[in-house]
């Protein structure tokens, strides 16, 4: 027999897949972790498993208890996922920006959510800050408690992929690892994996790939944080370097506009059947520049975050790549050619 006691041990020992063309293209070995085949579909499994599992060991959070939190979407669904197996509910307080796919998802996976207008984190109204104050107040209230998840700063989130991801990616690799590259949201997974994969072989480089509009390239290379500019993607894009993200072993920063990110996407789709997320079209975007910066031969491996699926209305919408000048592949708007 070759079973599992419950979805929660289907979190994580996902593949690592060879990327064909950003590996013919650049000489290297460019391999992505397949996080899209967690059973949330995304990355964020991994961090809500490890989170709700400290809190539970903690003694903070007994069955029938509230897991509140604010997030882009994918821990939110990570959450209520585990709360479902382990008998919690889960209260999420999401920027009303976010894709309605998400929010469907959210409602699917047994979450209640609370929209709340997308403000800066400075703001007090802030989704974070929101999730935090409910948070506070249901735990003086509910009889088997409650937790803010505080997935930017709570370092559970980062030790998940310490002992997973970054595990996992040095098994697969065989030891052979060069490089590492991801972007942030939380900085759970690049500073999770990072350390993991220092502490094995302190030559592996690890780099950031961050999109327009967030703060970590600058802080990365100038000691400052500044943005600029802004992204289409979602889950990813930090202005302040949060308790996951601090101490993360940072070799090379990379900035990556959304023209070199979306089209690797649409390109990955196309030629590779992957269909994937945003994110990850940063992610695949910063492995070719890492391996452009370490040159032929090397060993590179970046995360494949969440599915395409997520985003229909968005990144695969021509009228929304149209209003924001980004380009609409062929195929997206080919009709069949097939006359049935
Ligand atoms: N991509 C997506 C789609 C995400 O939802 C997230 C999490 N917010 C990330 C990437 C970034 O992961 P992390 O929080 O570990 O930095």
């Amino acid at each position: 027999m070759d079973t599992k006691p419950d979805v929660l041990a289907a979190i994580g020992n996902t593949p690592l897949i060879k990327l064909r063309r950003a590996s013919e293209e650049t000489g290297c070995t460019i391999l992505g972790k397949a996080e899209f085949m967690n059973p949330g579909q995304s990355v964020k499994d991994r961090a809500a498993l490890f989170i709700v599992e400290d809190a539970v060991r903690r003694g903070l959070l007994r069955p029938g208890g509230i897991i509140v939190e604010g997030t882009a979407g994918n821990t939110g669904i990570g959450l209520a996922l585990v709360a479902s197996v382990l008998g919690f509910r889960t209260l999420i307080v999401i920027p009303e920006t976010q894709s309605q796919e998400k929010k469907d998802t959210l409602r699917l996976t047994g979450a209640e959510l609370l929209e709340v207008p997308a403000v800066p984190y400075a703001n007090p109204n802030n989704y974070v800050k929101v999730s935090g104050r409910l948070a506070e107040r249901l735990a003086q209230s509910e009889p088997n408690g409650a937790i803010w998840a505080n997935q930017f700063d709570n370092v559970a989130n980062r030790q998940g992929h310490f002992e997973t991801t970054g595990r996992e990616i040095w098994e697969q690799t065989d030891r052979t690892v060069d490089g590492f590259v991801c972007a942030v949201g939380t900085g759970g997974t690049l500073a999770g994996v990072g350390m993991a994969l220092k502490e094995r072989n302190p030559r592996v480089q690890i780099a950031l790939a961050d999109p327009m509009g967030a703060a970590l390239y600058s802080f990365f290379t100038t000691g400052e944080l500044a943005s600029s500019g802004s992204s289409i993607t979602e889950g990813i894009g930090q202005g302040r370097i949060t308790k996951n993200i601090e101490g993360a072993p940072v070799d090379v920063a990379f900035q990556i506009p959304d023209e070199e990110a979306v089209p690797i996407i649409f390109d990955l789709l196309e030629h590779e059947g992957l269909c994937l997320g945003g994110s990850s079209g940063i992610n695949v975007a910063g492995a070719i520049r890492l391996a452009r910066h370490l040159g032929p031969g090397h060993t590179i491996v970046t995360v494949l975050c969440d599915s395409g699926s997520r985003y229909q209305s968005k990144l695969f919408n021509p009228d929304f790549l149209r209003q924001r000048g980004l380009p609409v592949p062929a195929w997206l708007e080919r009709k069949s050619a097939i006359d049935p």
